[in-house]
């Protein structure tokens, strides 16, 4: 088992998990601490209380993984006559880090949304609605025929050619390349001050943005020529589409009723707000964990029969009666899901890798509603 420092587990975690998933705004990654240092057990929690960080020192636990971001606004001071400035006070004495991922996990594939919606057993699950892509690009290169399947195995090598389901994509012509090498070159191929004309393959392939460097890299070492003739383009076509909220199917169709029952067991809550007539058959359900107010219209639009969310508003409530929507509100906690769901993710990434380095979920509901 290998030894690892803060930024490998955070690098591992983000793997999965990136801060570019984040909405904008969202106050995501590091909050309290550093990483530069040994990390051997990991506290996953909800949220940051001086409770959990309690529990993290009794756990031996050097980093805190929170989702809720713990310092949300910028704070004007450090009291720790304060919950906030104790918790803060308490994490620096005992050198814990914290590192929020806040809706970077609730968008990630198998994060906080994915969670909620699997534990609904809902079917056929897909994003509520999309808010990050990466914008595709494509490079033309062209060099002699004989080097050109030792280079487009290494463009492929460094990411380029992934198409859905399909690696190693390209497309190439066969032509004419001509070059006048001058003073001063040294050729792979040709004589000073003459013309050359060399049998070439364009080879053309398409990629992530956030691959160029690594493209380019490749082509750069693996191109026989001292000047590399090339074409780049920024294409209007995205890759690595995600979402926040999920929507999904149930097996067969229940009551509103019915359906919040089943919600109430499966997220394991004590009790349900529920918005809609009892009755009402429920098939599509939209998910999204924490505060989806905003979600109501997109998820109406998107076909769902209800959605699942957090901290509805009076208001709210009455606009979704008003638009046919029935609503289920199992509470803002019910995203502690993300608890174990992480843990068990980490867990798992870390003995790939063979990093002896546990990820722990916290015990402690933060849970501040007691219902009588
Ligand atoms: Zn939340």
């Amino acid at each position: 088992m290998k030894t690892v420092n803060g930024h490998e587990v955070i690098q591992l975690f983000e793997s999965w998990s990136p801060k570019s998933f984040a909405l904008d705004g969202d106050p995501v990654g590091l909050h309290i601490g550093q990483l530069n240092r040994t990390i051997s057990n990991v506290l996953v929690t909800l949220d940051v209380t001086i409770e959990v960080v309690q529990e993290a020192i009794k756990n031996n636990c050097q980093l805190i993984l929170v989702h809720h971001p713990p310092i949300y606004r910028p704070l004007k001071n450090i009291r720790t006559d304060t919950p906030a400035g104790k918790m803060i006070e308490l994490c620096i004495k005992h050198d814990i880090a914290v590192y929020a991922a806040h809706t970077n996990l609730d968008v990630a594939p198998g994060g906080v949304n994915d969670l909620l919606a699997e534990a609904l057993q809902l079917q056929d699950i897909t994003v509520l609605e999309q808010t990050y892509f990466e914008p595709m690009m494509k490079l033309a290169v062209f060099v002699p025929t004989t080097d050109a399947s030792r280079l487009r195995e290494e463009l492929a090598r460094a990411g380029a050619g992934q198409i859905g389901q399909y690696d190693s994509c390209s497309f190439s012509a066969i032509g004419t390349g001509r070059f006048q090498p001058l003073e001063g070159a040294n050729p792979a191929i040709g004589q000073m001050n003459q013309l050359e004309e060399v049998d070439e393959e364009k080879v053309e392939v398409v990629f992530a943005a956030s691959e160029k460097t690594r493209v380019l890299k490749a082509m750069f070492e693996h191109h026989p020529y001292e000047e590399v003739a090339f074409d780049l383009w920024n294409l209007e076509s995205k890759t690595n589409q995600q979402g926040i909220g999920r929507i999904g199917s149930l097996t067969e169709p229940i009551s509103l009723d019915a359906f919040a029952q089943k919600v109430k067991v499966q997220l394991d809550v004590p009790f349900v707000r529920v918005v809609g007539t009892g009755y009402a058959e429920i098939r599509k359900v939209a998910v999204l964990g924490g505060d989806g107010n905003k979600y109501i219209q997109k998820a109406k639009r998107a076909g769902a029969d209800v959605l699942v969310t957090g901290d509805l508003y009076f208001h709210v409530a009455q606009d979704a009666q008003t638009i046919g929507l029935s609503v289920v509100d199992p509470g803002h906690h019910v995203e502690s899901i993300m608890k174990a769901g992480v843990s068990n993710k980490m867990n798992r990434l870390c003995e790939q890798k063979k990093y002896n380095c546990t990820f722990i979920p916290s015990s402690i509901s933060t849970e501040p509603f007691r219902h009588l």
